[in-house]
């Protein structure tokens, strides 16, 4: 299996103007997975408790996600419960309980650790780290964090930076982490950290690809309605590795194409509270959503700007 995921397999409680979910089914591997399975077969490490509706994730198995390297443990599933801004635009987090992953040791099933495409989801950077150090020879991994972490495990989470990639966050988190409100600065900050690349996403605004010397912007697809933002920001790092995985590459090229897919995915995510919005979405349908980015952006004579 080339594409591997490790992040929280969570319990949701969302409050949006748009309404309410409780205990629903997320997490950042859940959302990603659910993304990412639309282009290439993904497999999930995490662990949950004996509280979680297995059968719900099981359910989602024939769309390309093996979850055998889902643990199931005695105790609580993780929780988290937030509440958005009227325009969907900030978020709080009421509450975290880590239940079953205060003491997770991520194990790698058979086979994963082979895997050339890793995904550090958002989780405690000490367990992204040890999954980091299980896969044997990974083509490219990618990571996020969130503010909780960047907080509470800074040093951790620097540690990791050294080795990865590429990091994926939002501003916000790209702000708190470097400490510059300035977001290509940030941006730079981070690639100084290690990551040769670093992915920030701006919600309605869309997201940048900054490189050395070098920035990529893509907007976000022009939706008119958002019930929950919850879990875009995995479902656009799903399509971004799900397509990477899918065409074998990681050059700058196929990269700025992954951007659109990600972008894509988080469109979807958005649309639906906790993973609703992917109902019913093909592969035709997201192939045809990336096309339309062409015409999104594209500049007519461009060369006569130049
Ligand atoms: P996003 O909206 O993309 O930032 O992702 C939200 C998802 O992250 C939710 O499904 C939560 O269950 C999960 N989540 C929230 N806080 C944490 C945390 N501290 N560690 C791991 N996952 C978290």
């Amino acid at each position: 299996m080339t594409l591997l995921v490790v992040g929280s397999v969570a319990l949701d409680s969302v409050d949006t103007p748009f309404g309410q979910t409780a205990d629903a089914l997320g997490g950042s591997a859940v959302h990603f997975a659910v993304a990412a399975s639309l282009l290439h077969p993904v497999r999930v490490v995490g662990v949950v408790g004996a509280d979680y509706p297995v059968g719900e994730l099981e359910r989602l198995a024939p769309r390309g996600i093996d979850w055998s390297g889902v643990e199931r443990v005695e105790g609580e599933s993780f929780r988290w419960r937030g509440k958005y801004s009227y325009d969907l635009q900030s978020r709080e987090t009421l509450e975290t309980r880590l239940g079953v992953f205060a003491n997770f040791h991520p194990r790698l099933p058979p086979g994963a650790e082979a895997a050339r495409y890793l995904f550090l989801g958002n989780i405690d950077p000490e367990l992204q780290l040890s999954v980091l150090e299980q896969v044997t020879a990974p083509a490219l991994v990618a990571c996020d964090t969130m503010n909780y972490w960047i907080q509470s495990k800074r040093e951790a989470l620097l540690a990791l930076l050294r080795k990865v990639d590429l990091l994926m966050v939002n501003d916000a988190e790209a702000r708190e982490l470097s400490g510059d409100w300035n977001i290509h600065r940030a941006g730079r900050w981070i690639l100084n950290q290690g990551p040769k690349r670093v992915v920030i996403k701006q919600g309605e605004y869309g997201a940048l690809l900054i490189e050395p010397g070098r920035t990529f912007a893509v907007p976000a697809w022009p939706l008119e309605e958002v019930f929950d933002p919850t879990g875009a920001g995995d479902a656009f790092a799903g399509g971004f590795m799900g397509f990477l995985a899918r065409s074998s590459a990681t050059d700058t090229d196929a990269m700025r194409r992954a951007m659109i897919y990600g972008a894509a995915m988080g469109s979807y995510s958005v649309s639906g509270f906790d993973i609703r919005g992917f109902e019913g979405v093909t592969v035709a349908e997201v192939e045809a959503r990336v096309r339309h980015f062409i015409d999104l952006t594209q500049i007519p004579a461009a060369e006569r700007i130049a």
